[in-house]
């Protein structure tokens, strides 16, 4: 017997989804027609300019030790970005934390504040990191289920029903991973409302905010008065509207007693985000060029959010699903297709996996197995030919309920 590892992992899972890319890479590498949908990364190449500019930083030279915090020209990028998707409302460089991916901005953000004893409220289906990431701060994470009548969202009145006095923080997640739900402006207010009454600190993962089939970006807490954002933290990043994923650049903007405190957590653990990569995302969020690319590439996952959600509903009218209005992520409900021995996410993406040689993510991993977690960051065709074997499925599993 190996001895026991220390306490801190007592809750520790490995990622599922990132175990299910493995295993589709590995069918992949052993020659099987594998089609990777359970993936949360676009299939676009990270645009030129952008890795020009790494190169450039590579070439001449700046590929020391980065400052703690991040690049001056990266953290007024990033301020610049979230100060346009906010109608130009003032946003301070220096209150930006530039870190390895937004992945360890949220984990920066909640080990800083939370602690023993304290319980973190988490809307639920939520992406698989945060429970996981509030166990490691040795807090509680309190899932918090959404409302499927409201594209499981949750409200502040749902919130309130699941705190108490040891509640200190509330994980949000708009645009939605799992779901591509958003919350609008005013459910934004109301659960802030409610959180600035109730002291409880908000991280709102908005990684995914350029990443909206309405009008311009979605929602965010920046879009509301100060007075409102006095305990909140925004998460944001590289990874996913600049198709920067392999870069590992993310950041946290948060009131400076908190961007201070989490420098000087990581300043003893990464140091800082790669050097030359912050380079790369400085001219992501600066260069106005920008713009047209990702608009091009939100354009193409609205295109194939349509033909899912047309699909669906005509293939597979019995299906219960939220409509993505943001993100890349479809979540259709699985528990429905057989009343008797009803289907589970699980058993459908294994069935599936096995069958048919497409990946998707089981519900279980965002804490409900009755859904199943498609991402459409592929291509148009892969997309096309995975719809036909995860429709195929549903209908055979259909059939064996009406035979
Ligand atoms: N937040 C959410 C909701 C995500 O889906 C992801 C990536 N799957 C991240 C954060 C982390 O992204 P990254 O570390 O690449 O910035």
């Amino acid at each position: 017997m190996p001895d026991p590892l220390s306490p801190n992992l007592q809750h520790l899972k490995a990622s599922e989804t990132v175990a299910i890319s493995n295993e589709a890479k590995r069918r992949k590498a052993a020659g099987e027609d594998v089609l990777d949908l359970g993936v949360g990364e676009p299939d676009f190449d990270t645009p030129a300019l952008v890795a020009q500019a790494g190169i450039q930083a590579i070439q001449k030279g700046l590929t020391r030790y980065p400052p703690n915090v991040g690049i001056a020209d990266l953290r007024k990028g990033i301020a610049g970005a979230l100060s346009r998707m906010s109608g130009g409302r003032p946003v301070d460089p220096d209150q930006i934390i530039v870190s390895s991916g937004s992945k360890q901005s949220v984990f920066n953000a909640c080990f800083t504040l939370f602690g023993p004893r304290d319980q973190v409220l988490i809307p639920a289906p939520a992406w698989v990191s945060y429970p996981q990431i509030v166990h490691l701060s040795r807090a509680e994470p309190v899932l918090v289920p959404g409302d499927v009548e409201w594209g499981l969202k949750v409200s502040a009145r749902d919130l309130d029903r699941h705190s108490n006095k040891s509640t200190r923080g509330l994980i949000l997640c708009s645009p939605c991973n799992p779901t591509g739900a958003v919350y609008t402006l005013a459910e934004l207010r109301a659960i802030a409302e409610w959180a600035k009454e109730n002291k409880v600190w908000i991280i709102s993962d908005e990684i995914y905010r350029r990443i909206n089939f309405g009008n311009g970006p979605a929602p965010s807490l920046l879009d509301l008065p100060d007075d409102l954002l006095e305990r909140v933290v925004i998460i944001y990043g590289a990874s996913k509207a600049y198709a920067m994923t392999g870069w590992r650049i993310g950041a946290a903007l948060a009131p400076p007693h908190l961007t201070k405190a989490m420098a000087a957590l990581q300043s003893h653990t990464t140091t800082g985000a790669n050097h030359p990569a912050q380079w790369a995302a400085a001219t992501a969020f600066s260069d106005e060029r920008m713009d047209a690319e990702v608009d091009r590439m939100v354009a193409a996952f609205r295109r194939r959010r349509d033909y899912l959600v047309e699909r669906f509903r005509r293939d597979a009218p019995g299906v219960e699903f939220v409509e993505p209005h943001g993100a890349f992520y479809f979540f259709f409900r699985v528990d429905g297709i057989r009343e008797k021995d009803p289907v589970t996410g699980s058993s459908f993406c294994e069935q599936l996996m096995r069958q048919e040689g497409v990946a998707l993510v089981p519900g279980g991993a965002f804490s409900d197995d009755r859904w199943v977690r498609l991402s459409y960051a592929v291509s148009d065709g892969e997309l096309e030919r995975a719809l036909d074997k995860t429709i195929g499925l549903i209908r055979s599993l259909e059939s064996a309920r009406a035979a």
